[in-house]
């Protein structure tokens, strides 16, 4: 059966694929919009040019149409999500990643990092690696393997034995939109593994268009 560090190689082969697919498909649509004559859409042209109209509907059609179908089509699979119901299994409550230490995230915070606040409300790092390892051994592993820079482990004390939220009328909106990512990692033991799954195609397809978008955004160069 495939492993943890396999599925991560995996979903990474399938995303640089998609990614391809939807470069091209944007770039097609971008070629469409494309006055005679004019050279590359990140050429710099003169104000009021052929070129900048281009260039303007190029950005028009990003946000007012494909932004747009992304953000239905993510609303959507977020209502999807809603079929599912948490069975309690407890994982996220016991180890939660980040990419940031404790004092970074108090720094996010205080700069008004909303999650970062709700985060450190009900999480505190583990000890060691290895006490966060006995949750989800697996886990740990992969991201030993994969060395991509630190990661921090976090436990919320609020769960107790019988994987039950002791405060849970009052537990953070991070806690009730778990899990808000189609594309976080899920344990197997997650009611919301299926539902992943089933989306991961779409939502690999639409962050690879959002990130390629991005890109667009970043080198089109307007003068005026
Ligand atoms: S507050 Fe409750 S739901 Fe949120 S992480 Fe802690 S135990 Fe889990
Ligand atoms: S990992 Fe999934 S099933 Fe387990 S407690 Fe969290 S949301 Fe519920």
């Amino acid at each position: 059966m495939e492993d943890l560090t396999e599925s991560v190689n995996n979903l990474r082969a399938k995303y640089r694929e998609i990614f391809k697919t939807s470069a091209k498909e944007i770039e097609k649509r971008v070629e469409e919009l494309k006055p005679e004559g004019a050279g590359d859409i990140f050429d710099e042209y003169p104000p009021k040019s052929a070129g900048e109209h281009w260039q303007k509907s190029v950005l028009k059609m990003f946000d007012e149409d494909i932004c747009r179908e992304i953000y239905r089509k993510w609303t959507e699979i977020l209502a999807y999500r809603r079929e599912f119901s948490c069975v309690g299994c407890g994982t996220c409550c016991r180890l939660a990643c980040s990419e940031f230490s404790p004092e970074e995230l108090k720094i996010k915070a205080e700069h008004g990092d909303n999650f970062a606040a709700q985060f450190l409300s009900v999480f505190v790092p583990y000890a060691s690696k290895e006490e966060a390892g006995e949750i989800y051994p697996e886990y740990i592993k992969m991201l030993e393997k994969s060395k991509e820079g630190d990661v921090y482990f976090y436990h919320c004390p609020k769960i107790n034995d019988c994987n039950r939220c002791t405060d849970y009328e009052n537990r953070p909106q991070i806690c009730r939109d778990f899990p808000d990512n189609p594309l976080s990692l899920l344990p197997k033991s997650c009611s919301f593994y299926s539902w992943r799954q089933e989306v991961e195609p779409v939502a690999l397809m639409l962050h690879s268009m959002l990130e390629i978008i991005e890109y667009y955004k970043e080198h089109i160069t307007l003068r005026s």
